[in-house]
């Protein structure tokens, strides 16, 4: 399995495949979000990190596209200072992890190890099935270890951040829950920022979970505040 690290710094790039390497990982590098598509497209990949700018498509669009054609290799994220909208975005578009330039290598390498193991449980039946990773909401089953959704014979593939989310507003059934406190607790991020953008994981949240997501019963805006969870 190797590590596509997609980033058009050609110091930074050649400095991470040189650390993931002495760490034993492969890795490969890509100049352009056009290329780390093209290689992503050989499979293979334990993880991809990502630049969000660079020349040609942008990191957000390259997160995107490998989700859209059903690619979900674990992605981190490399932000400039890590802006919360970039994060947001990076989340939306499907990305799972994110660290802000400049990093400090182990916390680099801390997070990449996080995902490969993510990905691994992900990957690995649960010898016996775990309770408290497996819920059922309004007749769907989460899954939260294998990150799935499953209605009736539909199964709905999730990303981290949605199970993540998911969890969190679980685990506060009941309780009106902030965008402040969601974007603190799920997202890590600590800035006052613009948090509108959570509205958009509710939106998709709402149709995996409602009958009729326009008429939410189960994941209620409370006007002002945020957001509240109530099994119906
Ligand atoms: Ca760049």
């Amino acid at each position: 399995m190797k590590i596509l690290i997609i980033e058009d710094e050609v110091h930074l790039a050649e400095g991470l495949r040189f650390n993931l390497e002495a760490d034993g990982h492969d890795a490969v590098i890509a100049e352009t979000g056009e290329l780390g598509l093209e290689k992503a497209s050989e499979g293979g990949l334990a993880v991809i990190i990502l630049d969000v700018m660079l020349p040609g498509i942008d990191g957000f669009e390259v997160a995107r596209k490998l989700r859209d054609r059903g690619d979900y290799t674990p992605i981190l994220m490399l932000t400039a200072l890590g802006r919360p909208e970039d994060v947001i975005k990076g989340f939306e578009a499907g990305t799972d992890d994110y660290l802000p330039k400049p990093f400090d290598l182990s916390v680099f390498m801390a997070r990449i190890n996080g995902l490969i193991r993510r990905a691994a449980w992900a990957k690995i039946p649960a010898p016996s099935p775990v309770p408290s990773d497996v819920t059922e909401v309004n007749g769907r089953r989460i899954d939260f270890q294998n990150l799935e959704l499953a209605s009736g014979n539909e199964v709905v593939r999730l990303t981290l951040m949605e199970i993540k989310l998911l969890r969190f507003l679980i685990e506060n059934e009941g309780r009106v829950v902030s965008r402040k406190q969601i974007l603190e607790d799920v997202w890590g991020l600590q800035e006052d920022t613009d948090t509108r953008a959570i509205d958009n994981f509710i939106v998709r949240l709402r149709k995996y979970l409602e009958d009729e997501p326009n008429d939410p019963k189960i994941l209620k805006t409370v006007r002002g505040i945020g957001y509240r969870f109530d099994r119906v």
